[in-house]
């Protein structure tokens, strides 16, 4: 691990500050960015702990809730008012790492923790996302565990985060503040595909600092009929394979609106549009689930070692769909 400096911010604008100082990074959790620096990944110059700021609290905003950047993703999944109104965010936090780890991550940093592609990691191989021009180690090696959504010829990686999904799900809104003042960020707006610049896996600017996720009250309208889905080679400790959150606003067996996204297929979250579009207005039913899954991933494109996340992807689709209609808040 390469040496740095350690600044530690009590306020928002002494964060804002410090992180303007040349290849300086803030620290959350370090859950994250602590395995990178070690593994050389990361180099930072000076870290910006942000632990002192006052972003824990999760808070009725508006009919929906603000949850603070610094809240811990455990204490964001147990909180009641996650459980009773947006129990797909709790099932996706869950569903993610340990007790322990969740414990110490925290909202923020769980939106802009980095790719686990092997490749990435390893900084032996060449990988554009780390180095940029270096080539891709995945698309001329092993790639089981990468995307077949919303590819670039330079990077196939996936966003590794299953609470990110849920957020898309349900449209949350990121709140950042930067030398240039406050703005919101649609969640479909936050993280990036890769397409000429797979080191960039977000539209945060460097200088921006994440204080708060708003979730959405109109997304209240899923809590009776929502589930996170995660297919992975071990039920514990381990990243998603294909990961599908799906919410229902069903009304006499009829679908008044339907979210669907994906993780463990794009370097982003991915919403199923073309799933939501088959699904709205027509019933809840297994012979439908079917149709709308086939419009979404008719158009995934796979490696010879990932192809098979397409039939996984289809059926994990039908069944995050079937559990949610059958279940009323299963949290
Ligand atoms: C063994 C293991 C298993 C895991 N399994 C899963 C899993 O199954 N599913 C899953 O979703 N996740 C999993 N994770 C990842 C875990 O959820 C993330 O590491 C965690 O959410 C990151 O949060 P943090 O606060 O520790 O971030 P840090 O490590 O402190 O920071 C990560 C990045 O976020 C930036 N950052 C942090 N806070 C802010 C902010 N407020 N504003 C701007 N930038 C910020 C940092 O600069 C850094 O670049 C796993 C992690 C480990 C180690
Ligand atoms: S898929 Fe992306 S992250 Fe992985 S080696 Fe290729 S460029 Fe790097």
């Amino acid at each position: 691990m390469n040496p740095f400096a350690y600044t530690r911010a009590t306020n928002q604008q002494a964060a804002i500050q410090a992180i303007m100082q040349q290849n300086a990074k803030f620290i959350a959790g370090g859950t994250n960015l602590l395995d990178l620096m070690k593994e050389n990944v990361e180099q930072p110059a000076r870290l910006v702990d942000i632990n002192r700021l006052e972003l824990t609290q999760i808070a009725e905003r508006d009919g929906g809730l603000r949850l603070g950047a610094l809240a811990k993703n455990g204490d964001t999944a147990n909180h009641r008012l996650v459980r009773e109104r947006y129990p797909l965010v709790t099932q996706a936090i869950l569903a993610g790492a340990s007790a322990q780890l969740r414990n110490a991550a925290t909202n923020g940093g769980n939106l802009m923790q980095r790719t686990r592609c092997y490749y990435f990691y390893d900084t032996a191989m060449p990988c554009n996302k780390r180095a940029p021009g270096s080539g891709c180690g995945a698309l001329e090696g092993f790639s089981r565990i990468h995307a077949i959504f919303g590819t670039s010829p330079l990077c196939i990686a996936t966003h590794p985060s299953d609470m990110c999904v849920a957020l898309a799900a349900l449209d949350a809104v990121v709140q950042v503040e930067g030398p240039r003042g406050a703005r919101s960020i649609p969640f479909a707006e936050f993280h990036r595909l890769p397409g000429e610049t797979p080191e960039l896996d977000t539209n945060l600017q460097r200088d921006e600092l994440i204080t708060a996720i708003d979730l959405p009250a109109t997304a209240n309208a899923f809590a009776d009929h929502s589930y996170y889905l995660k297919v992975r080679d071990r039920a514990s400790y381990a990243f998603a394979l294909v990961s599908v959150a799906a919410a229902l606003d069903i009304r006499n067996g009829i679908i008044e609106e339907a979210r669907v996204a994906m993780g463990g297929v794009a370097h982003k979250p991915w919403r199923a549009t073309k799933t939501e579009s088959a699904l709205k207005g027509q019933r809840a039913e297994e012979r439908i689930f079917r149709i709308a899954a086939d419009a979404e991933m008719q158009s995934a494109l796979g490696t010879d070692h990932n192809r098979f996340k397409i039939e996984l992807g289809r059926r994990a689709i039908v069944r995050a769909l079937t559990i949610a209609t059958d279940s009323g808040s299963t949290t």
